[in-house]
């Protein structure tokens, strides 16, 4: 793993090449920034850059041994702590101090790289402190976390701070195309529905996404014209689709209802792009752009506000761990709804309540 190796980020791999030059070189660092945009790659690309055998200007070799067991996950001093269910635990950073005791294996610099360091329970995190202070010669911590206010203010202030920013769609497009071969159309839906981390796309890309968002949108197309005395059967059928994706657990239907709600979401803020004459470059559903252009006639913008509403509603709904089931049914019914008022939909919601 090179530095350049790692898409976007110039500013984050600028001030690491360039702290890597000084004499003395800060031991902690906190890398912030939502996940699936490189914070782990650049702590491995750091470590090949400090320990390889042949290092270019401001980058590893990539090939000699150390890079090798690096890109193979293969080299004793890249350290990696994550959560042990929901939390890092006290146990875990005891024997995380007790292993950075012992001098680097390979004699050169020992990574410690921390993920969702927000995860640390305050137990776990007030015994870090000491070795975040002033960790054993040889040793270097990165933590890693989307959002540094979710850290007690004592671990952020020990650490240099290195923010990672989302990709753009642009990034992402030609990093699916090059180095995953995904085709152009495929890529451009993914590089606009991954919210701007490149781990969304590939976990997309990798599930059978994009097929079940076509179904997705054409199932919610075709809602508008189920009659309101079927819109319950719709329901029901469409809560049952859900049932083999949960087959192999509750967190999976979760997920894929997730994905749902979050593709209906980003069609009617699409239609709201349209309908209040924003910038087509930022609609997400390119692929649909003839079918939202047409179905943006019919729809108000009230409505179209109260419908994302709805959605993101039934998102907290879900990750209040209701029933996945009824959520959908809800949602569509309330969908529904809102297809028969034209005119002003708090009307019809005032009614529903
Ligand atoms: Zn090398």
């Amino acid at each position: 793993m090179r530095f350049s190796d790692i898409i976007g980020q110039e500013r984050a791999k600028a001030f690491l090449t360039q702290v890597m030059a000084r004499e003395k070189i800060p031991h902690a660092y906190l890398f912030t920034g939502i996940p699936g945009i490189g914070k782990a790659s650049t702590a491995r690309a750091l470590t090949a850059a400090l320990n390889c055998m042949n290092p270019e200007a401001d980058d590893s070799c990539g090939v000699c041994a150390t890079c090798r067991k690096i890109r193979t996950e293969n080299f004793p001093d890249f350290v990696k702590l994550a959560p042990e269910g929901q939390f890092i635990k006290i146990d875990q950073i005891r024997e995380l101090n007790r292993a950075l005791s012992f001098a680097p294996n390979e004699g050169g610099y020992r990574v410690c790289f921390v993920e969702r360091s927000e995860s640390l329970t305050d137990e776990a995190a007030n015994s870090f402190l000491k070795t975040l202070e002033e960790p054993p010669p040889g040793n270097i911590l990165i933590l890693s976390a989307t959002e540094p206010l979710d850290l007690l203010p004592t671990i952020v202030s020990r650490c240099q701070r290195v923010p990672f920013r989302p990709l753009t769609p642009e990034e992402i497009e030609q990093y699916l195309m090059e180095r995953e071969e995904v085709e152009r159309d495929s890529a451009v839906v993914l590089a606009r529905v991954c919210r701007g981390s490149l781990g969304e796309a590939l976990r997309m890309k990798d599930s059978g996404f994009l097929e079940a968002r076509q179904e997705w949108l054409h199932e919610l197309m075709a809602l508008v014209k189920v009659p309101p005395e079927k819109a319950l059967p719709y329901a029901l059928q469409l809560a049952e689709g859900l049932k083999p994706l949960g087959a192999q657990g509750g967190d999976r239907a979760r997920g894929g209802l997730q994905d749902l709600l979050e593709t209906w979401a980003n069609w009617y803020r699409d239609l709201l792009v349209l309908k209040t004459g924003g910038p087509e470059s930022i609609i997400v559903n390119v692929d649909f752009s003839q079918k939202l252009k047409k179905s943006a006639k019919s729809f108000s913008i009230k409505n179209l506000i109260h419908s994302v509403q709805i959605i993101t509603q039934a998102g907290q709904d879900l990750s209040r761990n209701r029933n996945p089931g009824l959520v959908l049914e809800h949602v569509i019914l309330a969908l529904r709804r809102l297809c028969e008022w034209r005119g002003d939909p708090d009307r019809i919601l005032e009614r529903n309540h």
